[in-house]
């Protein structure tokens, strides 16, 4: 097998073979989680997907008043640690997210870039449900978002289709209705992108 150039943590992939996706840990972060998600988006994107290096929390992303994270910061460090390299790097923190502006964010993305994060904290609910239930429902808004934040990543925009993946999400509840399925369009688009990344 000849041995390309390496760059970054993972050998650059040949020409048009499709950009793994790389899920990073930000922080504390369950490894059987991570691995479920993984599969799924493997499937999804119809290329490899794996879990690789991450990074801790930075003190200095913390908002103490709102018991929050920058996601444009860990966004930012993503691409530092990450962009160089040939992958579609998507961080998972079990923080909550926001941005200035916003009272939170689900997660974010560089559209059409290497990288995007996804956190955790809001889409856990309190309810009556069983464990497994609510286990469930956890993983399919995990989903729902990485898949979301993942076709950014490919260059797709928000979806007027409320039941599309790429739908925008301003709710759990328009998170719980969209689910983690992209609408006919979106799944066309994001499966003939391009496949290996430029580096930017
Ligand atoms: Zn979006
Ligand atoms: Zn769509």
């Amino acid at each position: 097998m000849p041995a390309g150039p390496a760059h970054g943590d993972a050998p650059r992939p040949a020409r048009g073979r499709k950009a793994e996706i790389v899920l990073r840990p930000i922080g504390p972060t369950d490894r059987a989680l991570l691995e479920a998600l993984a599969s799924a988006l493997a499937r999804r994107f119809e290329r490899p997907a794996r879990i690789g290096p991450g990074f801790e929390l930075d003190p200095a992303w913390y908002a103490p008043e709102r018991d929050q994270y920058r996601a444009d910061a860990i966004l930012d460090r993503l691409v530092e640690r990450f962009g160089a390299g040939p992958g579609l790097s998507l961080g998972v923190t079990p923080a909550d997210l926001y941005v200035p502006g916003l009272n939170f964010v689900f997660g974010q993305a560089t559209v059409g870039g290497c990288c995007a994060v996804i956190g955790l904290a809001r889409l856990r609910t309190a309810g009556t449900d069983t464990p497994d239930a609510k286990d469930a429902l956890f993983f399919r808004r995990a989903l729902t978002e990485a898949v979301h934040e993942l076709g950014h990543v490919l260059g797709l925009e928000h979806c007027p289709d409320s039941h599309c993946a790429m739908h925008f999400s301003n709710t759990l509840a328009d998170t719980d209705r969209k689910g983690p399925d992209l609408c006919p369009h979106c799944t066309a688009r994001a499966l003939s992108r391009p496949t290996t990344r430029r580096t930017l």
